[in-house]
């Protein structure tokens, strides 16, 4: 069991009032709160450690170099891809999928190959191959949803065939919370020898993530996801993979030998981590997977899957109040719509309320488009959370959303 008041204790911004009541932050699967753990590794490392990284031969540089890459391994381990592939520091899910694309898949790419993504994907997940196929005349092709919100599995066997190059798909979903089989993707893409990426922006904090057992080539997650500092995140490189990435940015650090007309490059994981990184953000963003791991994976996701039962039981029984897909497995957040809300007067009203929740689109307007809607309420607890915050968020969208209807007639 997770002693929730003791964990809350280590996340000072849980203290603060908005607008005179205790902040209730539901926002988690937006950007997560960190842990004065990590913040007292980000201070430990400019009070004692700061210097540029691969470059110079000095102490604190050496120290410097040593705890990110140590950082490095830490996050393969984390990902079970010791000795199975490469770790590249990004700036978070959205570079890594980039690269992907870019240094990866770009090359395998032209007209009559397709790319296979999904109509639940963040647009990092979406735009990025979406363009990939308008720079090389390859096909995007798209994977849509059952009535439950979860991936019509046949199409998308069916669509991993000789002509598919790559498949892009996420473990969980942003909006809906669905946890996808990527393991079974990513070996039927295998299996015709396409490329397979996951986005795992969502899915590191639910579960472990074997890359091993999930058969992909890439794997791209965020820092601030994870309790990390923004502009910090992974992209898992298989071994497969390894020889076959081109360099995307250019620079210092990425290269091996720089002569007047011709340069040769860096192995990974440099090649692809031109200019200085961020280096303390790469350092506390272990530190964030180390403070995780010590609450347990498996407890945070039965505790954090008790939160989201019962956000969803409770918007379930409220009148006029639709909740979006009803997959076998969600995971972190739950979306909803009310009758006669506009779902921005719905979040302005609760926010006064002390409660952060987001509205919107989610970056996902193909998944709102195919669900008929154009702007989503989603609620995404995280393990610091507690049934009474929970209880009190769903009390307050009832009576917020009965206070609108009143107002609108
Ligand atoms: N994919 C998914 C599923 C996400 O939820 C997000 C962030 N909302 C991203 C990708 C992009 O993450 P970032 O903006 O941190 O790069």
């Amino acid at each position: 069991m997770l002693d929730v008041s003791s964990i809350r204790e280590d996340f000072p911004i849980l203290n603060e009032n908005v607008y005179g009541h205790p902040l209730v932050y539901l926002d988690n699967a937006a950007t997560m709160q960190m842990p004065r753990q990590v913040m007292d590794c980000i201070v430990r490392h400019y009070s004692t450690t700061n210097a540029n990284v691969h470059r110079g031969v000095h102490y604190l540089s050496e120290r410097s170099t040593s705890a990110m890459e140590q950082s490095r391994q830490r996050i393969s381990r984390f990902l079970g891809a010791d000795g199975l592939g490469t770790v590249v520091f990004v700036s978070g899910a959205t570079e890594g999928i980039n690269l992907a694309a870019q240094c990866g898949v770009r090359q395998h790419l032209s007209p009559g190959k397709k790319v296979v993504v999904t109509h639940m994907e963040h647009h990092s997940n979406f735009v990025v191959w979406q363009e990939l196929c308008h720079q090389t005349g390859a096909r995007l092709v798209i994977c849509p949803l059952t009535d439950a919100g979860e991936l019509d599995m046949d199409f998308m066997l069916s669509a991993i065939d000789q002509d598919c190059a790559a498949v892009a798909v996420c473990a969980v979903s942003n909006v809906l919370g669905t946890a996808n089989d990527v393991a079974t993707i990513c070996h039927a893409a295998r299996e015709v020898g396409a490329v397979s990426l996951v986005d795992a922006a969502q899915a590191m904090r639910h579960g472990r993530l074997d890359v091993d057992r999930i058969g992909c080539d890439f794997l791209a997650f965020s820092g601030h996801k994870v309790m990390a500092p923004s502009g910090t995140g992974a992209l898992y490189v298989s071994d497969r993979m390894r020889d076959r990435m081109v360099p995307y940015r250019f620079g210092g650090g990425m290269v091996d030998q720089v002569g007047d007309r011709q340069t040769s490059y860096a192995d990974l994981p440099l090649m692809l981590e031109a200019g200085t990184p961020n280096i303390s953000g790469n350092i506390a963003l272990a530190s964030a997977l180390d403070y995780l791991e010590e609450l347990g994976l498996d407890q945070v996701a039965t505790y954090e899957g008790e939160l989201l039962a019962r956000a969803e039981q409770g918007l379930d029984a409220l009148d006029g109040v639709h909740v979006l897909g009803h997959p076998k497995e969600r995971f972190g957040a739950v979306s909803f719509v009310v009758d006669g809300v506009h779902p921005f007067d719905l979040a302005t009203l609760l926010d006064k309320r002390g409660i952060a929740i987001r509205t919107g689109h989610h970056c996902a307007q193909p998944l709102l488009r195919s669900l008929g809607q154009s702007s989503v309420v989603r609620i995404s607890p995280a393990f610091y959370n507690t049934p009474e915050e929970v209880d009190y968020c769903i009390e307050q969208v009832s009576a917020c959303s009965n206070f609108l209807r009143k107002f609108s007639k």
